[in-house]
């Protein structure tokens, strides 16, 4: 760590550099960062730039596409602050640091014999910074992230450390679970789990039409459903996971399942080196992205797997883009899919990322997009080259019309006024805000307009 050397220096200080997401979307050069490596300098570090009149944010990985994690003061920078102090193996319980990785995680726990329930489509992103968004996977019956938590620590602006649960400051609990870094940061995070279980999946290509038109059963139907659109075809590439704990380990479906090297290899190499390869055409000659699409839609052939959980959830990704999430009523994901296929199709919107749609239970966390109601998810992912936001602009419109809550990392231009309308807890979320940080330490441009503070 270089230690910066002005008087001005807060403790834990390290050199600032540019600090950019992944998608490349927003950028900050910080006044100061902060890189705690244990949780009492996390504290001081954070009561110092507060007494300072500093604003403080925390980053994870920088996996957000809006600028919820920007931190024009103080960036904390939590990378160092990760592992896994306790594990309850009995309980099926962990406790972790927030900077942890959901990668680190996942191997922390598969050495003890456990695994995270449900996880995202991508392991790069730190528990925190997983649960300030309501990070969410795929299934009707598996929660999100924030959904998990059953205890956390908060480091607030005083350099107190507040423990909450269900039991303990419960209002602060379920705030803080999905709580978009403005309440403090997150130091540790227990986390409900299960033992290690292998998932089978089964990737097919079916036609569009009469697979939206079931969407509900085939929801209803699977673990894990979720199916993936490239516009311009006819068809989609269902993904099904199904859970195999009660199975023996030796166990294989029927089929000719992928080993997971080739599966590996083929997601590395031919699915996103294909599709990188084709964005890159499609950048140049834009005109020939639908046919581009036809070609991509083929070469992702069926093919079925099984493997440790953590491993399927997950795939790898070589392809940078930005998207755009919405969560929708599941009663109403069909309507709102369809309306989007006609809004694409019409304008001829050129997308050559597919759109993918998942689905949640209802769960409790009051800024959890899923909150109380059973959910359907809708993501637009556009090559960062070419991203024009313009395009989500579009496609928000048909998610308001309905009652889309944003995914807070993902792209979105909602204000306070309607997402206020959307969240029923959306008022108690305020509140508790004001009582743990009334100085608005931990707030940021971003979340200024998304809580109108
Ligand atoms: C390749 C890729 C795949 C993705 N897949 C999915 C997916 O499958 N499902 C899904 O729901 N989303 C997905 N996302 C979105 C991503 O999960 C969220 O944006 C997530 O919040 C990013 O986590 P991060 O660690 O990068 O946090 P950052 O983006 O760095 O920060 C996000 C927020 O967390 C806050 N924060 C971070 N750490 C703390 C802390 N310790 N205390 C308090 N606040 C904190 C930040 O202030 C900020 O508000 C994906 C993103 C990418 C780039």
């Amino acid at each position: 760590m270089n230690e910066a050397s002005s008087p001005d220096t807060l403790p834990g200080e390290t050199t600032a550099q540019e600090w950019t997401t992944w998608g490349r979307t927003h950028s900050v050069t910080p006044r100061h960062v902060l890189r705690p490596s244990s949780v009492p300098e996390l504290a001081e570090g954070v009561a110092a730039a507060a007494r300072r009149g500093l604003g403080v944010r925390a980053v994870g990985a920088g996996c957000s596409f809006s600028a919820l994690p920007l931190a024009p003061d103080v960036l904390v920078d939590l990378r160092d602050l990760s592992g896994v102090p306790d594990v309850d193996v009995e309980g099926q319980r962990v406790t972790v640091l927030a900077g942890t990785s959901i990668r680190e995680l996942n191997e922390e726990l598969d050495a003890v014999g456990l695994a995270a329930t449900n996880l995202p489509d991508s392991d790069w992103q730190t528990i925190g910074g997983a649960i300030a968004t309501g990070t969410h996977g795929t299934g009707l019956g598996f929660g999100s992230l924030s959904a998990q938590v059953e205890a956390l620590t908060l480091v607030t602006a005083r350099g107190e450390l507040l423990e909450c649960s269900e039991q303990e400051r419960p209002e602060l609990f379920q705030a803080a679970r999905t709580g978009l870094g403005a309440l403090g940061v997150v130091a540790s995070v227990t986390l409900a789990c299960e033992p290690s279980f292998r998932l089978h999946a089964a990737e097919i290509r079916e036609p569009l039409g009469q697979l939206v038109d079931t969407l509900g059963s085939r929801m209803a139907g699977a673990d894990h459903f979720e199916f993936f659109w490239m516009p311009g075809t006819p068809s989609a590439q269902t993904r099904i996971l199904t859970r195999l704990h009660k199975l023996p380990e030796s166990y294989t479906r029927p089929g000719s399942p992928v080993a997971r090297t080739v599966r590996r290899l083929d997601d590395a190499l031919l699915r996103n080196t294909l599709t990188a390869g084709l964005n890159q055409l499609a950048t140049v000659l834009p005109r020939s992205t639908p046919g581009l699409n036809r070609f991509d839609a083929l070469t992702n052939s069926p093919r079925q797997y099984s493997d440790l959980s953590f491993r399927v959830f997950t795939v790898p990704r070589r392809v940078r883009f930005v998207s755009t999430e919405y969560a929708v009523p599941v009663e109403e994901l069909a309507t709102a899919f369809r309306a989007l296929q006609t809004l694409i199709e019409r304008r001829g919107y050129a997308f050559s990322l597919p759109v993918d749609v998942r689905c949640s239970p209802a769960e409790d966390p009051w800024l959890s997009p899923a909150h109380g109601r059973e959910t359907g998810w809708i993501a637009l992912r556009q090559y960062w080259r070419r991203y024009d936001p313009k395009v989500f602009a579009a496609a928000e419109q048909v998610f308001l019309a309905h009652g889309g809550r944003p995914h807070w990392g993902c792209v979105h231009t909602q204000d306070a006024e309607y997402l206020h309308s959307v969240y029923p807890r959306f008022q108690d979320f305020l509140d508790v805000r004001a009582q743990v940080d009334p100085d608005g330490v931990f707030l940021n441009d971003h979340v200024r307009r998304l809580l109108a503070l």
